[in-house]
Parts: structure tokens; C-alpha cells; sequence
């Protein structure tokens, strides 16, 4: 029986990982949803609706009608990129500076419950993998396996550290690591849909497992 697998957790803690290996391993398919909100605010940066000391969150919803986000498998990589209206920007959305402003927007009720739509769509053919912070809790309450990732600030900022530097990005630990712990932050106290564990989740916490340890935990339970 195919199932729906909801993954939350903080930032960097290895979820896109994992939900690509299980729904690679199971036949699924993966739904990235950061990646949708990190388009969204890649759309805000460019119109220049966010800036350091300036959001337009009126514009930005007045804009959402005009913003169309679709999922293409890519057989090269294995995993489905995001297009937003109609341009891959699967890389361009990983940048430390589309991080810096995802969590202010995604803070917004209406951006949410549009991506939340799209997600419910994408959940209705059964058999998928869905990585964020509020799957569990809002996007699929009755998803039958949820995951609750973490693992500390400092490994998951020199993870996330490391990635960066790989793209030839040029930053430092300490900016990766400030923007690790601000999007924690924002992300669990904001008023809509903060992230918090679903109460029947399962917390996996991989400060201390190796990667293949962890994904064998993982499929036993997915398995079952
Ligand atoms: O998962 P990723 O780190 O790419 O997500 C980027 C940001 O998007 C998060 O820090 C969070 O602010 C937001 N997000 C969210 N709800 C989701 C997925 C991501 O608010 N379901």
C-alpha cells in the first residue's frame, strides 16, 4: 500500500536527503516544499518587494496570482526541479541570500495557504515523500509516517556551510550559521502554522547517526 511520508524538521538537518532516498528506494514520489516558498521570495527579490529594511507583503499577495510554480522530474538528477512560471530556478533558489528572506515570507498567511493548495494536489496521488516544517501538522494531519528532523545548530550550519562553499558560493560559517539559527527562529514563532513536532511523529535526531544508519531507521519504519 502506497502511503504519504511527512518530514518536518529545522533547517539543514539533512530532510531533502532523506526524503529523495526513501522516495527513490520506495518508488514515490518527492515533493520539496522549502523550494516553493524559496521561489516565492525569489519572485519577491526580483521585483524588489523585499530588501533589507523593506517588505511590500501587500504587493507580494496581490502578486501571487501571477506566480506559477510547477515541479518537472529531472531524469538526470533523480528528482523533480522547480520551475517558476515556466524558469527552472532550482539552483538560483539555494543561494544564502534567498535563504535570508524565505522565513519573512513564509511568514505570510496568504502566501501559505497557496502553496498549501498546490501541496494538497500534489499529495493526491498517493505515494509521496513531502519534506517542510508544517506537513505533518497542516498540510497532511493524516499522513500515515511523519518524521520530525533535527540535529544541533552547529551541524547543521557547517552542513549547510559546506554545500555552499561546494557551489562555489562565497560565504562564511558564521553568515551560514546566523541564518540557520534566525529561520529557526522565525519558523517556530510564527502565528501561522509555526513549525512544531506533529504528536505522533517520530524524532530522529542525526547529530548522531551516520547517514546509512538513519535511512535504515527510516525504511524499517516506512516498511511497517
Ligand atoms: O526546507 P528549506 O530550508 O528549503 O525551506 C526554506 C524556508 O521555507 C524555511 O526556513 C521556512 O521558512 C519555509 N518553509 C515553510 N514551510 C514549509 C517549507 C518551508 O515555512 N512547509
Amino acid at each position: 500500500k502506497k502511503i504519504i511520508i511527512a518530514i518536518d524538521g529545522y533547517s539543514s538537518t539533512g530532510k531533502s536527503t532523506v526524503a529523495k532516498q526513501l522516495a527513490k528506494t520506495l518508488g514515490y514520489v518527492y515533493v520539496d516544499t522549502g523550494a516553493m516558498y524559496r521561489a516565492v521570495t525569489l519572485y519577491a527579490m526580483r521585483n524588489n518587494l523585499i530588501t533589507d529594511n523593506f517588505f511590500d507583503k501587500t504587493k507580494l499577495v496581490e502578486s501571487l496570482v501571477n506566480i506559477q510554480l510547477k515541479f518537472q522530474f529531472n531524469p538526470e538528477k533523480g528528482f523533480a526541479e522547480i520551475y517558476l512560471n515556466g524558469e527552472n530556478v532550482e539552483n538560483e533558489i539555494r543561494t544564502l541570500n534567498v535563504s535570508n528572506f524565505v522565513s519573512q515570507v513564509a511568514t505570510v498567511p496568504e502566501v501559505r495557504k497557496k502553496q498549501v493548495e498546490q501541496q494538497h494536489l500534489l499529495g493526491q496521488e498517493k505515494g509521496i515523500v513531502m519534506d517542510g516544517r508544517d506537513i505533518g501538522t497542516v498540510v497532511f494531519p493524516e499522513a500515515e509516517l511523519k518524521l520530525f528532523m533535527t540535529a544541533s545548530a552547529e551541524t547543521r550550519a557547517q552542513r549547510r556551510f559546506d554545500e555552499l562553499k561546494q557551489k562555489g558560493e562565497e560565504v562564511t560559517y558564521e553568515d551560514v550559521f546566523e541564518n540557520v539559527k534566525s529561520r529557526d527562529h522565525i519558523d517556530s514563532t510564527r502565528k501561522d502554522s509555526p513549525l512544531i513536532k506533529a504528536k505522533d511523529a517520530v524524532v530522529i535526531d542525526n547529530s548522531a547517526l551516520s547517514l546509512e544508519e538513519q535511512f535504515e531507521k527510516i525504511l524499517s519504519l516506512a516498511k511497517n
